[in-house]
């Protein structure tokens, strides 16, 4: 996979001239063998749904209110009133108070998060939602895979330990999606120490698509990191003029550099992308 292009046309203009064969029937015909995963906009936050070909749902973080509703209504069926798993990857607002909403509406059978505790009233509202439901809590760490269906896992990179209380974005949830060739690495408001760890690490990072972490911040999406990483799109999840100047200039030009092709949910909305095992296509 090299390449997508949001204009088709220019894609074909520029296969022709490289003399390649493009079959773009199989963008059109994808039907339920595909992986969905879906960038919500949501402002100034993250909200990440996942349904895997056999109908099977994950919502990675909530945003920073009740908008996650709305898109949820867009991209589910009306009768569907279950999200399988929802996955908090750290406690901070931007992240945690939709999920709040989502669990007052719909059944979830698992929630997994970082361990990190933070004291603000939507992360008390989770928990005691998360125990209303009778949801199945599960704290994730480096070294779980989670099988969101038969052919669709979530390995868990990170946090490899909890490490206290003082900042939850050192205790993150990090996922690397993976369906056959496909991959996505989901990275929450990971710091530029949490890459740093990853990178010690020696966990496969290599991926197709990143979702940039922290929402474009100027300490994150390191040059190394990138570098292992090698994405091919790299999505941002940030609100239209947001008052911390997200995503900043220094990551979107190191993002630039690395050649990946960037999205943002303040400029493009809901970015959503499907994946045949083989491929990711973007979703109109
Ligand atoms: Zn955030």
């Amino acid at each position: 996979m090299k390449n997508w292009r949001k204009n088709l046309a220019w894609y074909f203009l520029s296969a022709l001239a490289l003399g390649a064969v493009v079959v773009w029937s199989a963008v059109f015909h994808l039907g339920r063998s595909t992986l969905t995963v879906s960038f919500f906009d949501v402002g100034q936050g993250d909200a990440i749904f996942i349904e895997a070909p056999n109908g099977n749902q994950m919502l990675i973080d909530g945003g920073p209110d009740k908008k996650v509703l709305r898109e949820l209504a867009d991209v589910m069926s009306f009768w569907d009133r279950s999200i399988d798993m929802i996955v908090l990857t750290h406690p901070h607002q931007d992240h945690v108070a939709g999920l709040v909403d989502v669990l007052r509406r719909f059944d979830v059978d698992y929630a997994v998060e970082s361990g990190a505790r933070h004291t603000i009233a939507e992360y008390d509202a989770f928990e005691r939602a998360v125990a209303d439901e009778k949801a199945e809590h599960i704290f994730a760490r480096r070294g779980m895979r989670i099988w969101l269906s038969g052919d669709v896992y979530l390995d868990v990179l990170e946090p490899k330990e909890f490490l206290g209380d003082g900042n939850p974005n050192e205790t993150m949830v990090v996922v690397r999606l993976v369906y056959g060739k496909t991959s996505a690495l989901l990275t929450g408001d990971l710091t530029e120490k949490g890459e740093a760890r990853l990178l010690g690490s020696g966990v496969v990072l290599d991926s197709d698509i990143l979702k940039v972490p922290h929402h474009g911040s100027k300490y994150s999406s390191t040059n190394a990191f990138l570098r292992a990483v090698t994405p091919e799109a790299a999505i941002v999840s940030a609100g239209a003029k947001n008052r911390y100047g997200h995503p900043t200039r220094e990551a979107l030009g190191r993002l630039a550099a690395s050649a990946a092709e960037i999205f943002r949910t303040d400029t493009d909305g809901t970015v959503i992308f499907e994946s045949d095992g083989e491929r990711w296509y973007q979703r109109k």
